[in-house]
């Protein structure tokens, strides 16, 4: 079968290459893999910044956004051929720590947990993959090849966990939120924000395009410019660009006793504008909470398919913007303007 690999650590070593049959070993469940999303941690890994092979192998096989169909579920009660399928991406580390063994393996206290496409383990850019039951999650078939969304949206669905288990220290009935980046991430999470009923505001930079128009059609209110210019003054901030002028900017808006939920990763940039000092001050004078999120462990992911479930299909189809094939998986990880979602599809769905 045929797959897309690379050599983690080494820029320009992608391609798309025949590689082994999935091995029996990988899980007991066989899969046809349709299509993969492609996010920035796959551009990372390819240009050499990121990642880790299996031991004992030179090459990883990328891919973590997956959706796939049954091909022989092997054992497993309540799994058809035919079926389609995500597969969960991280999986605990061996010790394991107490998160791990608790099934929380998104809280890994010792970092020693493997992601497959990402860390030690073959990802889903394949033809065919197997995977251990437990770690396979059932997609609503009437969703097809949106099941593709579903990683992206399990970070949302944890973040909003979070919003709401931290929020519960005190009175906490939110009627507004704040979603700064309108990325799949950030459209995602505004998407949720208006499943939950609340007044949804996104904040980006562009002025036009698939973007504005994506929150509007979700009942939501688009916003550009500077987030200290926002005539409003939400409840739940949910940060999903990693930028620090926009984090710093965004937090001065949030109401006192209000959450701030980081999802963005980013680096560098201005430093000037507020200090670790002024920040902690905004911090303790308003009784704000910061928390940052990362990954989803399975609770996540089932309470992501029913949120995608729910969602309006014309409105998830439009966040995917681009198919490519495997064979131009470079053009896919090449970042075009209007981008919303790209995916590489190996096969109809
Ligand atoms: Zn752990």
């Amino acid at each position: 079968m045929k797959a897309i690999t690379v050599e983690p650590m080494k820029p320009g070593s992608a391609r798309f290459e025949e590689v082994a049959e999935p091995d029996i070993n990988d899980g007991a469940v066989l899969v046809e893999g349709l299509a993969v999303g492609v996010c920035g941690t796959d551009v990372e890994i390819v240009e050499g910044k990121y990642g880790w092979a299996a031991p004992g192998k030179t090459r990883l096989v990328l891919g973590h956004e997956s959706l796939g169909r049954v091909i022989d579920p092997g054992p497993v009660k309540g799994l058809r051929p035919g079926d389609l399928v995500v597969g969960i991406v991280r999986r605990p580390d061996p010790v394991p720590c107490s998160n791990c063994a608790v099934g929380e393996w998104d809280m890994c206290h010792n970092g020693q947990y493997i992601e497959r496409g990402i860390k030690q383990i073959d990802g889903y850019m394949s033809e065919r993959w197997r995977i251990e039951p437990e770690y396979t999650i059932k997609v609503d078939p009437t969703l097809g090849i949106l099941g593709v969304l579903l990683e992206p949206t399990t970070v949302v669905t944890k973040a909003w966990e979070m919003v709401t288990a931290v929020g519960q220290r005190s009175f906490f009935e939110p009627r507004s939120v704040l979603v700064t980046g309108a990325g799949p991430i950030g459209l995602l999470a505004a998407l949720l924000g208006v499943q939950r009923g609340l007044d949804v505001h996104v904040l980006d930079r562009v002025t036009s395009g698939h973007k504005p128009d994506l929150v509007r059609a979700l009942g939501a209110t688009y916003h550009s410019g500077r987030a200290t210019d926002l005539p409003i003054e939400p409840e739940v901030i949910i940060e999903c660009t990693g930028v620090g002028a926009v984090i710093g900017d965004s937090m001065l808006k949030l109401r006192a006793g209000g959450v701030f939920c980081l999802t963005g990763v980013g680096s560098g940039g201005i430093t000037s504008r507020m200090t670790v000092a002024d920040f902690s001050a905004a911090i303790v004078l308003k009784n704000l909470v910061l928390v940052g999120s990362v990954n989803a462990n399975k609770r996540h992911w089932f309470k992501a398919g029913e949120a995608l479930a729910r969602a309006d299909r014309k409105w998830l189809e439009r966040l995917i913007t681009r198919r490519e094939k495997p064979e131009n998986f470079k053009q896919a990880l090449d970042r075009q303007p209007d981008d919303i979602k790209v995916i590489i599809q190996f096969s109809d769905v």
